[in-house]
C-alpha cells in the first residue's frame, strides 16, 4: 500500500469520524439549547399563570442560551412594568434569576435606600417594555 492510498483511507476514516462528532456536538448543543429554553419556559409560565413560587428557576446563563433573554418585572406600589436585558445585567450567569428579584428596584417608588418589593412577570424572547425607569441591578450597591 502506498503512501497515498494510506492517506485516502485513514484520512477519510478521519474526517468522517470528525465529521460525526461535530454532528453530535451541535446535537448536543441544540439539545441544550432546547432543555434551557423549556426550562426557562416553565419557570416563566409557572411565574406569569400562578405567581410563583419562583425558585428554583434557571439561571440567567439557561435563559440566554433557550433564548429568553428579556425579564419582565412589575413594581408592587405603581404598577409600572419592565424588561429586563439579562445579558446586561453584572452578575455571574450561573445566577439563577430569583436573586434578582431583591435587588431590582422601581425608579419612581425608590426613596432613598428604601424601594417597594419588585415582582418577576414572565421571560421573554424580546424587549416588551422600556426599562429605563428602571433600576439596573448593578447601579446601586
Ligand atoms: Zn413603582
Amino acid at each position: 500500500m502506498g503512501t497515498k492510498s494510506r492517506e485516502v483511507i485513514w484520512g477519510g476514516r478521519i474526517m468522517g469520524a470528525e465529521i460525526r462528532a461535530q454532528g453530535a456536538r451541535q446535537r448536543a448543543q441544540e439539545a441544550s439549547r432546547e432543555a434551557d429554553q423549556a426550562e426557562a419556559e416553565a419557570w416563566s409560565v409557572r411565574m406569569e399563570g400562578y405567581g410563583g413560587p419562583a425558585q428554583p428557576s434557571p439561571t440567567i446563563d439557561q435563559c440566554l442560551n433557550g433564548g429568553l433573554g428579556w425579564l419582565e418585572v412589575e413594581c408592587s406600589r405603581c404598577k409600572t412594568r419592565a424588561s429586563l436585558p439579562l445579558d446586561a445585567i453584572r452578575r455571574p450567569r450561573e445566577t439563577p434569576i430569583w436573586k434578582l428579584e431583591a435587588s431590582l428596584k422601581c425608579r419612581s417608588c425608590r426613596n432613598g435606600r428604601w424601594a417597594p418589593p419588585v415582582r418577576m412577570i414572565k421571560l421573554t424572547q424580546t424587549q416588551r417594555i422600556t426599562p429605563y425607569k428602571w433600576v439596573h441591578p448593578t447601579e446601586e450597591r
